[in-house]
């Protein structure tokens, strides 16, 4: 069971589903070679794959290349399906930053023969998150900055303007399908820039003038 602090209080929700959106960001599907999707494109990692700021991405031995995603990711606090887009927000505990660490070589052989990216995205260690800046906090989490640097150098920096699908879109196509529960989170996509990182390296993220973190990656 993973659970995950609430800024600036003592509070902690346990992590439920986690739901990913690929493909969320024109320039980053470009840079995969991809379509835009029609719908959003969602996989899902185990909620065992979570760690938190100063923990330890391990690069499993099953990879030769592990990439950095940096993410916005929505934290739900209420329970529903069939979610209108004008009511998400009601339903938003909060946003975190989160990296949806990626064994990019086993992706692309699972895309070459269709079958699932479970390996490749859901490994442990695969999803480093924040702590949780509560709704209230934010004014507007489509005008937020999420970064990424390696070794402190800027890889990712991008405004989640960009979005293809937005969140409240994002709230409704998903809550049409499973039911979002309370403590399940989304990562709402990757903008372009993603890029290998190795042991040794430092891996950091902000969701800029909230919150960051930052993380080694060690050989398995
Ligand atoms: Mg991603």
């Amino acid at each position: 069971m993973r659970k995950i602090k609430i800024s600036e209080s003592t509070e902690e929700i346990v992590v439920g589903n986690i739901f990913c959106v690929g493909r969320n960001y024109a320039e980053h599907a470009k840079e995969m070679e991809s379509d835009v999707p029609v719908n959003p494109m969602i996989f899902i990692k185990p909620s065992s794959s979570i760690i938190s700021d100063g923990e330890k991405i391990i690069f499993p031995k099953i990879s030769k290349l592990l990439h950095h995603e940096v993410e916005l990711v929505i934290v739900i606090g209420k329970t529903a399906r069939h979610i209108p887009a004008s009511q998400a927000k009601n339903h938003i505990l909060g946003y975190a930053v989160g990296l949806d660490m990626t064994l990019r070589d086993l992706q692309n052989e699972a895309k070459k023969h269709g079958t699932p990216w479970t390996i490749a995205k859901g490994f442990d260690t695969s999803a480093p998150i924040s702590e949780i800046i509560r709704t209230e906090k934010i004014k507007d989490p489509q005008n937020l900055t999420i970064a990424c640097k390696v070794n402190g150098v800027i890889r990712q920096n991008v405004s989640t303007s960009e979005m293809i699908f937005k969140v409240d879109k994002l709230i409704e196509y998903i809550s049409s399908i499973f039911t979002l529960e309370a403590g399940d989170l989304i990562f709402t996509g990757t903008p372009a820039g993603v890029g290998a990182v190795q042991p040794g390296d430092i891996v950091e993220a902000e969701l800029t003038g909230y919150t960051r973190i930052s993380l080694p990656v060690i050989a398995a």
